[in-house]
């Protein structure tokens, strides 16, 4: 079995690229450190301005904190908002092309990231939450009124990324989450609607914010992950 049906296996999907992403979070977030923050470069002419990447990196990518713990979660609802508490730092902080993860209005990418699973509970009004998609590996659970993705949950133990959560970082306001280090799965904005001619200046864009475009994860998570096929079928 090749790595790109191992993937699309493990993420469900028609396609490998129309899957959301999933990093390890046995690595703290510390890595977000070691980079100085992106500057907002307004460059003159600014076309790549007009590109909106995501609001919370649009005008230029915030470095974490690294006493950083955790924080609270709302959805957009402004009656009954459902709660997620997350009880530690977030990892692999990424924006996402795909076609899976929810994004706010007007943004061509998601902001997700993983915390580990035992760190994140729902503490309101989870009876608004429901699965999106019960047939798709990662669980969705987004709140049925404003339709906000909560925490996307694997439940498959074989699974490379069991174990850890999906958040989107940008639902809270407490500073301080660690900042998105690249983007995953560019091309799929095509699926979304993108014109392809488009793509050289979005990718342009990512890489002014020093988000390097990746059209499936980074080398390190595609690492990870057939670290554990090879050792799943006993080549290392
Ligand atoms: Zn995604
Ligand atoms: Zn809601």
């Amino acid at each position: 079995m090749s790595l790109m049906d191992t993937i699309q296996r493990w993420f469900g999907g028609t396609k490998p690229t129309s899957t959301t992403t999933a990093p390890r979070a046995d690595q703290p977030a510390s890595s977000t450190g070691a980079e100085a923050p992106t500057q907002n470069q307004n460059k003159a002419g600014g076309s790549s301005m007009s590109i909106h990447i995501h609001p919370a990196v649009d005008d230029g990518v915030r470095p974490g904190r690294d006493d950083f713990s955790g924080g609270t979660l709302r959805c957009q609802c402004s009656d009954r908002p459902v709660e997620v508490t997350v009880d530690a730092q977030c990892a692999h902080n990424h924006v996402c092309g795909c076609t899976k993860c929810w994004k706010p209005e007007g943004a061509l990418f998601s902001m997700v990231a993983v915390v580990p699973r035992d760190k994140l509970r729902v503490t309101a009004n989870e009876d608004k939450l429901q699965v999106v998609d019960s047939s798709a590996v990662i669980q969705r659970h987004a709140c049925r009124e404003c339709g906000v993705h909560m925490y996307g949950r694997i439940e498959n133990t074989d699974h490379p990324f069991h174990g850890l959560d999906f958040i989107h970082p940008e639902l809270s306001r407490d500073e301080g989450w660690a900042a998105p280090e690249f983007a995953a799965f560019v091309s799929s904005i095509i699926e979304s609607g993108t014109k392809p001619e488009e793509m050289e200046g979005v990718r342009n864009r990512l890489r002014e914010l020093g988000l390097t475009p990746y059209d499936c994860l980074s080398p390190p998570l595609m690492d990870a992950i057939a670290t554990h096929t090879a050792k799943a079928k006993g080549v290392l």
